[in-house]
């Protein structure tokens, strides 16, 4: 099948010195692709006239459809506007629609209007203009040998909203557009190359264009299926014979069969058993209680948790016995089951996630270096302790701890 391959253009310093992160354009290949365009490439300039007159040309050469996002701030940092008109010719006009929106805009916020904001409303007349209904800019909309470039705002919203009403809604009444699917499940406790080898007979019997991907993330390992077809029907029938299978040979390792957080992995589970759940955080600082509130409805299940970052927090709220400290430290397996224990009387909840851990870059010694994590899980005379060794920086051995609670709480509640 014909692919149509897009690629995206990201316009901005920020962009190369790392102040923004390009969120833009994973926004984008996800959604392109969920419309059956394929991204093929993605690249970053910045606010250079040279740089950018050389991105349209290169990536024009390779792609049917070149998306670019960035540069159109009514600032004089901003010169997308500007090249665009020398690269695709014309005159600026002024377009009526943008205008009166500019115009309503400002009157609405009690702002006077500015010259530069005006000129917002200025565009190429070799470009079809698409109405920006988040902000001033609008998109635009230009072809050339045989190729559609669309010029959208940085601004994210601004961009989320032109390319969902009207550049992909475009380009699938241009294109002729395949369905493109992709399934991914999570297992947990085998690492990449294992995997690989356990399915390998499988990998290799796949058809051509269905296609696996390994995704290492946080402990965890996804597996991600993906397969094209010229119809949604014929995507999901050969889907479904491909992932039932991969599921099978992964069903001891199994976390989830799709790419959920962690937190409504483990919120699916708690409702299903019907079981109320707390944690006592030392190291991870209350991060595990923010990821099971990240998700609506959450107040089913959960009821709070204890912080317990000191020795007295420990101590006063969660009844750790000093002695336990004093004799095995903070970062123990008598001391993250004191605090389990504790937090099952405290929060009164069927179930806890205990955590103490050296997160670094200071405080590991020989005995317990930097990224040793005690997790203690379970429920009132039932509880699992366990030590993880970590060996990366603090955010990361933080988010780690907390993905290996909520799965340790996961598979004590699977039994
Ligand atoms: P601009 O259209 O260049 O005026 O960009 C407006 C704002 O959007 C800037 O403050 C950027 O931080 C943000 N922005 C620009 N490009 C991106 C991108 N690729 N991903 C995320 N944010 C962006
Ligand atoms: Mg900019």
């Amino acid at each position: 099948m014909n692919r149509i391959r897009a690629s995206i253009i990201t316009i901005g310093d920020e962009l190369l010195i790392g102040q923004t992160v390009d969120t833009n354009s994973a926004w984008m290949g996800t959604h392109l692709n969920d419309a059956g365009i394929w991204v093929q490439r993605r690249v970053a300039v910045g606010d250079d006239r040279q740089a950018i007159l050389s991105a349209l040309d290169e990536e024009s050469a390779k792609s049917k459809v070149v998306l670019i996002t960035g540069g159109l701030g009514p600032t004089a940092d901003d010169i997308t506007k500007p090249v665009l008109l020398e690269y695709f010719g014309g005159r600026m006009v002024q377009d009526e629609d943008t205008y009166t929106r500019v115009m309503a805009l400002f009157e609405s916020r009690g702002l006077p209007v500015l010259e530069r904001n005006v000129a917002q409303a200025m565009v190429p007349d070799s470009c079809t203009v698409l109405p920006n209904l988040r902000g001033t800019a609008p998109g635009m909309w230009f072809e050339k040998n045989d190729c559609i470039f669309v010029s959208m705002p940085g601004v994210p919203h601004e961009m989320k909203g032109l390319m969902e009403n009207a550049v992909i809604p475009r380009l699938q009444e241009r294109f002729e557009t395949p369905a493109l699917l992709h399934h991914t499940l999570i297992t947990s406790g085998m690492g990449e190359s294992f995997v690989a080898e356990r399915i390998r007979d499988f990998e290799a019997a796949l058809p051509k264009h269905i296609k696996l991907a390994y995704l290492p993330s946080y402990g965890l390992l996804k597996l991600r299926l993906t397969t094209e077809a010229p119809d949604k029907i014929t995507a999901a029938a050969e889907m479904k014979d491909a992932f039932q299978t991969l599921r099978s040979l992964v069903a001891d390792i199994l976390v989830a069969e799709a790419d959920l957080p962690m937190g409504v992995i483990l919120g699916n589970v708690l409702l299903e058993k019907g079981k109320t759940v707390g944690t006592a955080e030392s190291c991870t600082g209350g991060r595990i209680a923010s990821q099971i509130t990240a998700v609506a409805g959450s107040s089913r299940y959960f009821k709070g948790s204890v912080v317990s970052y000191a020795n007295e927090t420990k101590i006063n709220l969660l009844r750790v016995n000093p002695n336990t400290l004093l004799q095995h430290g903070a970062v123990s397996e008598q001391t993250v089951r004191e605090m389990a224990e504790g937090a099952l009387e405290t929060l009164k909840v069927d179930c806890v996630m205990a955590v103490s851990g050296i997160m670094g870059p200071d405080g590991g010694t020989d005995e317990k270096p930097v990224g040793s994590v005690w997790i203690a899980v379970g429920g009132k005379g039932d509880i699992r302790t366990m030590l993880y060794r970590f060996r990366y920086d603090r955010p990361r051995n933080t988010e780690m701890t907390v993905v290996a609670a909520m799965n340790e709480l996961r598979k004590w509640l699977e039994g």
